[in-house]
């Protein structure tokens, strides 16, 4: 096991794993004897240190305890062994709970009456029922695709957006630059589900976010590097976007002077939309080591050059 994660985490982890997998011999990287390093097949990673990765010359395939893996992809340039990444339902299951959860805050103006409350304002918006809104989902993966499942169910007008063509029941699912602004010309309230690449790197930059409709709301969830800030902050000054929900930034956690902890229009979430279960995470883990024991099937790997 290779990590740069709190002891008393990784000790969780540890415990948990060996717990799950009695046959397999699950070693820090630090306790490992330079006898053991050179027979290593596996890596369980959490934000590991790329040194000692390369110090595991045996190494088959590489697992991620969480699901994004940008910094892995950048730490490791020119890696070779496939490295899968957390697959895990009831990680989907939890971002589309709060994708859903936070819809409605934006939906039903929950920031706009906290903000009136404040002011000692009594004044009644006009409410819209869930079928006259239209919810944009960027990214239709795991947990993109599951949470346009559930605010669907909820009765919300869904678009979506991936780079391969999807088909999703009830989605109006798009692809490709074109595809992107027209999702983006729709959104009452955009959610962003997308990996950190190249590709998506400051996406959502002034241009794409004055393609929204005006007074649009917007939930980050995947990484803060894929909105431009400053592009984000002078659109909710000017009032062209009403609220942003923002769970992740570039800097974790958001230093204590950063001006969005004070931004009316915004609200600061500590990266909590969907944490990892360690139970379920494990037993994700476990099933894919058995198969692999059991057949040599290597779960899907993803792909190093795309960037997820
Ligand atoms: P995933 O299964 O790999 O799905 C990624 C989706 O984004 C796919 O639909 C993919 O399109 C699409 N995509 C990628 N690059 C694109 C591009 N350049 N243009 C258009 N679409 C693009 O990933 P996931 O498991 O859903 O996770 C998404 C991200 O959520 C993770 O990378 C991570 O950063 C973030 N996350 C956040 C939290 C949190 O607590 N805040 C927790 C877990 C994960 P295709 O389908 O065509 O490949």
């Amino acid at each position: 096991m290779v990590t740069r994660i709190a002891a008393a985490q990784e000790a969780q982890w540890l415990e948990r794993l060996r717990l799950a997998m009695p046959d397999e011999v699950i070693v820090p990287f630090r306790d490992l004897t330079s006898a053991q390093r050179s027979l290593v097949d596996i890596a369980i990673v959490a934000n590991p240190d790329p040194a000692e990765i390369a110090q595991l010359p045996a190494l088959v395939w590489v697992h991620s305890l969480w699901a994004g893996v940008e910094r892995l992809v950048a730490e490791l340039p020119g890696f070779r062994p496939p490295i899968v990444r957390l697959v895990d339902p009831e990680l989907a299951r939890t971002m589309g709970e709060a994708g859903l959860a936070w819809t409605y805050y934006l939906f039903r103006d929950m920031a706009d009456y906290a903000r009136q409350q404040r002011a000692r304002n009594w004044s009644q918006l006009p409410y819209r029922p869930p079928s006259a809104v239209t919810v944009g989902i960027l990214g239709l993966g795991a947990l993109g695709a599951n949470a346009a499942r559930r605010i669907r169910s909820a009765g919300f007008l869904v678009v979506g957006w991936s780079r391969s063509p999807k088909k999703i029941d009830g989605v109006q699912c798009h692809d490709g630059d074109a595809g992107l602004a027209e999702v983006l010309r729709q959104s009452d309230i955009l959610l962003v589900l997308l990996p950190l690449t190249q590709n998506t790197r400051n996406l959502l930059d002034a241009e794409r976010l004055a393609m929204l409709p005006k007074g649009a709301k917007i939930i980050n969830f995947a990484r803060g590097a894929i909105i431009d800030k400053g592009a984000l902050v002078a659109a909710l000054d000017a009032g062209e976007i009403a609220h942003a929900v923002l769970d992740v930034f570039e800097v974790e956690p958001l230093p204590k002077d950063d001006a969005l902890w004070d931004h009316p229009s915004v609200t600061v979430l500590p990266h909590i939309s969907a944490p990892t279960d360690a139970g379920t995470a494990a037993a994700v883990v476990t099933g894919n080591i058995a198969r692999y024991r059991r057949d040599g099937i290597i779960p899907p790997a993803i792909d190093q050059a795309r960037g997820y």
